[in-house]
């Protein structure tokens, strides 16, 4: 490896990891985006050829390689496999050395430096890892990668996930999975939702409206009942399929639904005693809570 600038050096450093792990597609975004910046790296051009599906690609990456450098073996060799021709014998000999040579320059890397205090803070490794940037801001320093596409995330891009930071695609990639929710099940749902909860709203504003102690235990189980009652119906209606915001809408028809029986008593008395309201207030709340965990 001769590149120059450490940046670059760094992303190499890294695509050539993911790409050694089999990651191909995140070590092809990597070598692209090294690319974008420093297009006459030989060694990211033969990188990306090496984990590109299409083969007029592989063929072009390793001949910009060699274009760049060309002694460079490996590319060679490569190239000359893609074709079926036989691999040149300077390659074959050159590509012994070149190996030695790689292990040499990582340990020759990590090399303190002793009279310079402001360096000693951080250990050299850490420098090392804080040459990678953000793929979203590349300004931003980072030493963070998201455990799924090994891809450098900077903290304010970085979520925390149980089992590691993820990048903001990846995220998106899971979430498009797990809300499957089609468009139509958003008229669905609410709708279902709605008229269970104008049924439910009539009833309850009926019997809790000023009611007492007694009264609101009842709304307490009644709201548990009903708001799961009105969850599992319009769930099976939209064959369980989640949407991202169905649990807010579904809430939000649950109060509309409630919310209209109870419209005259506050128009003519406004919330002047409040306590009228308590019965089907605990109703909403405990309902919405349980209707807002199952459609979750
Ligand atoms: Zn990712
Ligand atoms: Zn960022």
């Amino acid at each position: 490896m001769d590149v120059q600038d450490p940046r670059l050096r760094s992303l190499l450093r890294q695509a050539n990891k993911v790409a050694d792990a089999g990651k191909r597609a995140a070590a092809e975004q990597l070598y692209r985006q090294l690319l974008e910046e420093g297009p006459e790296v030989a060694e990211a051009w033969y990188g990306l050829g090496q984990v590109v599906n299409d083969v007029a690609e592989q063929k072009a990456a390793y001949q910009r390689a060699l274009a760049l450098k060309p002694d460079y073996a490996a590319a060679a060799r490569s190239l000359a496999e893609l074709r079926g021709e036989p691999v040149p014998e300077w390659a074959e000999a050159a590509e012994m050395d070149e190996e030695e040579d790689e292990p040499e320059e990582e340990t020759a890397v990590p090399q303190p430096e002793p009279e310079t205090p402001v360096h000693t803070a951080v250990p050299a490794a850490e420098v090392e890892e804080y040459e990678l940037v953000c793929y979203r801001h590349p300004k931003r320093p980072t030493s963070l990668r998201c455990y799924n596409c090994n891809k450098p995330i900077c903290s304010s891009c970085a979520i925390k996930t149980p089992v590691g930071y993820s990048c903001p695609d990846c995220i998106r990639e899971k979430e498009d999975i797990f809300f499957n929710a089609r468009p139509i099940d958003y008229i669905i749902a609410p709708a279902i939702g709605l008229v269970l909860s104008l049924v439910a709203g009539y009833l309850v504003s009926r019997f809790s409206l000023g009611g007492g102690f007694f009264t609101y235990i009842i709304m307490f189980f009644v709201g548990g009942i009903v708001g799961r009652f009105i969850g599992q119906l319009s769930k099976q209606a939209i064959g369980r399929r989640r949407g991202r915001y169905l649990p807010q809408v579904m809430v939000l028809m649950l109060i509309l639904g409630t919310a209209v029986w109870l419209m005259p008593y506050i128009l003519l008395g406004g919330f002047g005693s409040l306590i009228l309201f308590l019965g089907p207030g605990i109703f909403l709340f405990v309902a919405g809570g349980a209707l807002y965990s199952y459609m979750k």
